[in-house]
């Protein structure tokens, strides 16, 4: 007799006339439920609706009203119990009811999702690896039984690359380390002692007008250059000294396609007893040749630096049009680069350096500048607008 035929018939009829035995009843009931409520969450559906679908006809065969399996519990077996029976039976029909409230459409469904997870962490011991998850089954079947497809590809998070500027920085840098030039930085915020005066920039110079550079107070500025870490440098180690820093400086520029309020520099520093201009120049044009190619040759100018005597700009034969003549050079077949010279002897001295001993050589250059010229780029504001379009193709 299966069990819902004995649903429909009293107690008695059944030979159920102890505890022992209306328990008995019961619990072949519960087993009951619980296996058809197991075989739903296992059995894969084809989509939700048919899932759906299922849940409430299991839940309809046990719980409707008016035919389920427990109103006839009811029915057939609470109502007309004897009066010694009646407790033992109301107690076992309200565990029936507890237990069959799992039957509730949206309990099966948080169910099924309790059970997907578990599927994925109590992995076959044989295959930790979860990889012949649902073997045997299709695909689909097996990700219905786990609630995902493992065969699908993961979330991929586009990595970025090294921005223009970072990497020009970079291989500068790189050159001059070979050379035993080692990299020092200072602070991007600066007292005007340090931007200016150690540099032999006096009070009365353009540069320090308000117009050019951002003040913090009367005695702090942003630093309009990378050269104040010359004085912070040489007050640490003294001479002999060969150094490159790489930096961040600000001025009161309007962006347009060749200025920015913020840009980066790469000065070069070198002291010791009995440098020339010679060393610099031979230094300078071994740089040239390594960043811009072996063809390379570069050419000098008289200029001017407070902080440099005698000062000068270096130029470099066009690496577009080598020296013809082109839109780039405009025509001249010659591009400008950096400024450079050998240190001014009050810098040596703000420095702590004793200028009659020691003589020094120094260049600064825009890194802006050389990653435009490296890649063809025509307007600096690029750089900065962090537009992915644009710094993906480096
Ligand atoms: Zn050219």
């Amino acid at each position: 007799m299966s069990f819902e035929e004995k649903l429909v018939k009293a107690l008695e009829a059944l030979g159920a006339k102890d505890e022992a035995s209306v328990r008995a009843l019961f619990v072949e009931v519960r087993d009951a439920l619980e296996s058809e409520k197991r075989t739903l969450l296992s059995t894969p559906a084809a989509n939700d609706a048919d899932r759906m679908e299922r849940a409430k006809a299991l839940r309809d065969r046990w719980l409707s009203r008016r035919n389920g399996l427990l109103a006839q519990v009811d029915e057939h077996w609470l109502k007309p119990a004897s009066r010694e029976l009646k407790p033992v039976v109301g107690l076992e029909f309200n565990q029936l009811r507890q237990l069959a409230k799992g039957l509730e459409v949206e309990e099966l469904i948080k169910s099924v999702a309790v059970d997907s997870r578990s599927a994925v962490v109590g992995r076959d011991p044989n295959d930790p690896e979860g990889l012949g998850a649902g073997k045997g089954k299709g695909p689909t079947q097996a990700a219905e039984a786990i609630g995902f497809d493992p065969t699908l590809p993961g979330n991929r998070r586009p990595l970025g690359s090294i921005h223009p500027i970072t990497r020009v920085q970079r291989e500068i840098e790189e050159i001059f380390l070979t050379l035993g030039f080692w990299i020092e930085s200072g602070p991007e915020i600066e007292s005007v002692y340090y931007n200016f005066d150690a540099l032999n920039i006096p009070e009365s110079h353009p540069a320090r007008d308000d117009w050019d550079t951002f003040y913090i107070d009367s005695q702090t500025v942003l630093r309009t250059h990378t050269s104040p870490v010359q004085i912070h440098a040489m007050e640490k180690y003294g001479a002999p000294l060969h150094i490159i820093i790489p930096g961040k400086c600000y001025r009161r520029d309007n962006p347009d396609a060749t200025h920015y309020p913020m840009f980066h520099q790469i000065e070069g520093m070198a002291i010791d007893q009995d440098v020339t201009f010679a060393d610099l120049k031979g230094t300078l044009d071994f740089f040239a040749k390594r960043f811009f190619g072996d063809q390379t040759r570069t050419s000098f100018h008289p200029s001017f630096f407070p902080f440099t005597e005698p000062s000068g700009e270096v130029a470099v034969s066009c690496p577009i049009c080598d020296g013809q003549g082109c839109r780039t050079c405009k025509q001249s077949g010659w591009i400008e680069v950096m400024g450079c010279g050998m240190v001014h002897p009050e810098v040596l001295r703000r420095g702590g350096i004793d200028p009659d001993r020691y003589s020094g050589w120094a260049f600064g250059l825009g890194v802006e500048r050389y990653a435009m010229m490296k890649y063809g780029i025509h307007d600096i504001q690029l750089f900065y607008q962090g537009d992915l379009r644009f710094l993906e193709q480096f």
